[in-house]
């Protein structure tokens, strides 16, 4: 069979391939890059272009691509057993490892995980699951879970009214009946006069408001990432984690922490709750659980949920043909192996990070950049018209967009999120090419500046 030719593929994705997140009728008009090959943290597209991959694909290519052992696991498994459910009374062998190499770096009271096809449906596990657990508590009325705004925790029906994401919500009555947001702990973009400490405070007590406005007999959770990613990597004021924790234990109410993005490296711990000292419930998972080589997510479970599943029994109606797939399981298996024996989150949180954080600092002298912010091995940095009066630029969105486009002519991959350019490259990215990665970003600064002004 020969090849297509890239305006071959570029006609046939017009034709026939309707893209996630995409407004379709724009993308006929700009087309597409096709990307065609990747190896440790570079992309390649169709015409030869290399591209520095600054966002690890959709922030899970932990250890980098082109990993040969990944592919092999994934042949082995496939030809001894490609597929088997766990329905029925039936396991299989690398389900069983997987739940057990996780349950092992997960925190202590965390022994067990739901396995699912994406972080989505993790999350929509995560909503069935707390109100079962309510149910088999004899509080059924205890069903509202509440989000942030901003939040993003997928994009399925329950995901996506989760999350907090307005546009998303526009489109089709979201959310469902029983989730209600707070706040989001956005210092830089809301935190108005208060200092950033008294805005972590304030953003944490929406909970408790929240709480007492629902009726503590009805609220079932509170769920959180972490870091916010896909609403900026928004980091929260040092005060925000610690008076969270006080108003769930205060209440009683099960805290989900969604490790989709940091779980697995991401943060330079194994999971962003170890981080922040978190004691979470529920930790929906997915992306760097197989760096992205097969899609497979999942929910890893906390004493209080699964002892309460499991000693009051009764069938959880609940479960995917693909949880626990054991050709995605094989790979995650491998992909948690090389994790630990090459100590890759080691290297990130005492090498890679400390020095991707030091450029990151050093975009702020940059004319355009309002705000630098990281933590282990992510970064963001603010578009503003005036960094003392932090106005951004007229168009809302549109200097962020640019700064993008710039960045992918200069061979390099980051994210616009309105006007916040975000950053997530592979765990095991070397000093020099976080060197490439900024000599690029402010290359495209610079192109942007000059656009802008
Ligand atoms: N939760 C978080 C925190 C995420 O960042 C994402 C994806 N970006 C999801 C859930 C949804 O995961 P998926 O796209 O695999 O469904």
């Amino acid at each position: 069979m020969t090849k297509p030719t890239t305006a071959e593929l570029q006609a046939m994705d017009a034709a026939h391939y309707l893209h996630p997140f995409t407004d379709h009728k724009d993308l006929g008009a700009r087309g597409t890059r096709i990307i065609a090959r990747a190896s440790g943290v570079h992309l390649w597209d169709s015409d030869g272009n290399r591209i520095l991959d600054g966002m690890a694909g959709l922030w899970c290519v932990n250890i980098g691509y082109g990993r040969t052992e990944l592919a092999e696991a994934a042949y082995r498994q496939m030809l001894e057993l490609p597929y088997a459910n766990s329905f029925f009374q039936c396991t299989n062998s690398p389900a069983v490892q997987l739940a057990s190499a996780i349950a092992e770096q997960a925190p202590a009271h965390m022994n067990h995980v739901f396995f699912t096809g994406s972080g989505s449906e993790a999350n929509d596990t995560v909503l069935r699951m707390v109100r079962r657990y309510w149910d088999l508590q004899g509080q059924p009325e205890k069903k509202t879970v509440i989000g942030r705004i901003n939040g993003y925790h997928g994009s399925t029906v329950a995901g996506a009214s989760l999350g907090g994401m307005a546009a998303m919500h526009e489109q089709g009555d979201l959310p469902i009946p029983g989730i209600v947001h707070i706040a989001q702990p956005y210092w830089y973009g809301e935190g108005g006069d208060m200092s950033e400490q008294e805005f972590g405070l304030w953003a944490a007590r929406q909970l408790e408001e929240k709480i007492l406005q629902v009726g503590t007999d009805k609220v079932a959770a509170f769920i959180a990432e972490p870091i916010q990613g896909a609403g900026g990597v928004i980091i929260p004021p040092s005060t925000y984690w610690p008076e969270i924790k006080r108003i769930v234990d205060k209440y009683g109410i099960l805290l989900v922490v969604d490790e989709v993005i940091c779980g697995f490296g991401r943060t330079g711990e194994w999971f962003g709750s170890q981080h922040f000292d978190l004691q979470p419930d529920l930790m929906p998972i997915a992306k760097g659980m197989t760096s992205g080589y097969l899609p497979m997510g999942g929910v890893i479970v906390g004493s209080r949920v699964a002892d309460c599943l499991i000693d009051n029994g009764g069938e959880f109606f609940h479960g995917y043909t693909y949880s626990g797939h054991p050709v995605a399981a094989a790979v995650g298996l491998e992909n948690l192996r090389i994790l630990r024996e090459e100590k890759i989150i080691d290297y990130a949180r005492n090498e890679a990070a400390p020095y991707l954080q030091q450029k990151i600092a050093g975009l702020a002298e940059h004319p355009l950049v309002g705000e630098v912010r990281g933590m282990g091995m992510l970064g963001a940095f603010e578009l503003v018209g005036n960094k003392a009066t932090r106005e951004r630029f007229p168009g809302k969105g549109a200097a962020g967009t640019l700064c993008r486009d710039m960045c992918i002519l200069n061979g390099l991959v980051m994210r616009a999120v309105g006007d916040t350019m975000i950053m997530s490259p592979p765990l095991v990215i070397q000093p020099e090419e976080i060197d490439e990665l900024f000599d690029k970003a402010w290359r495209s600064l610079n192109m942007a500046a000059k656009q802008l002004r």
